[in-house]
């Protein structure tokens, strides 16, 4: 159902990755406690309840290793991820789109993000997911604004295709291949996922391990 296509060698060694060890490094609120940087990371954005917690663990094969962010302080955070004993962050960016947040923390949220998004040379990809039951909103646009301005490179994951039959999975593709093609930042390709059912965590992994 994704339009990306690996070898069965690219996602047997992308497999291979993510069964390493995964430990969960520090939640970051200010700038200042960023941790080093000097190895390729990647980062997972999305509005809250998108699905982003459950993709972070299917990914990794683990049950609770992102916890789902669900109350408005924790967004706050930018939480880093170590993988394959230093081999790369992977990074889990607040949730956006609280429909309860105030201004105030949408602002800090995107400060933190945008000073993330600046000072990260070797951010590979950063990866935005859309539920794929409600295609691309104004939310998701905004952020994505941010992120051609801060050049950061991205790709749309679509999650919880389970949800929806597979024609309307093509057509929610469709759409937003056509909507990215005006983002200069945006990778052509969209991924369509399911964490409960495992769909697309194969390629994933693939697309990390060929950037990383
Ligand atoms: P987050 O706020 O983005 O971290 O979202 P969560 O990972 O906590 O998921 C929000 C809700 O969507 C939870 O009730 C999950 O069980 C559900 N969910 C997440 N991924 C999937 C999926 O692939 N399929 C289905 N059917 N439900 C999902």
């Amino acid at each position: 159902m994704t339009d990306t296509v690996f070898t069965d060698e690219q996602l047997e060694a992308g497999r291979k990755l993510f069964a390493r060890p995964v430990a969960f490094v520090k939640g970051v609120v200010n700038r200042g406690a960023l941790p080093a940087g000097g190895r390729p990371e990647f980062a997972f954005a999305g509005r809250s309840n998108v699905g982003k917690s459950s993709l972070i663990n299917a990914l990794c094969n683990r049950k609770t290793l992102a916890r789902a962010s669900n109350t408005p302080g924790r967004t706050q955070e930018i939480n880093f991820f170590d993988v394959a004993e230093g081999r790369f962050w992977m990074v889990d960016l607040p949730g956006y789109g609280f429909a309860s947040a105030p201004k105030k923390n949408v602002q800090v949220w995107s400060q933190l993000n945008l000073n993330y998004l600046r000072s990260r040379s070797k951010l590979k990809r950063v990866f935005v997911l859309i539920d794929s039951r409600r295609g691309l909103g104004d939310v998701d646009r905004g952020v994505m604004e941010q992120l051609d301005s801060a050049a950061a490179h991205y790709q749309v994951v679509l999650t919880k295709t389970d949800k929806i039959k597979k024609s309307e999975v093509a057509e929610v593709i469709a759409a937003t291949k056509a909507a990215l093609m005006k983002q200069p930042a945006a990778h052509p390709h969209v991924l369509a996922t399911s964490s409960e059912k495992g769909i697309g965590m194969p390629e994933l992994r693939a697309t990390i391990l060929s950037l990383a």
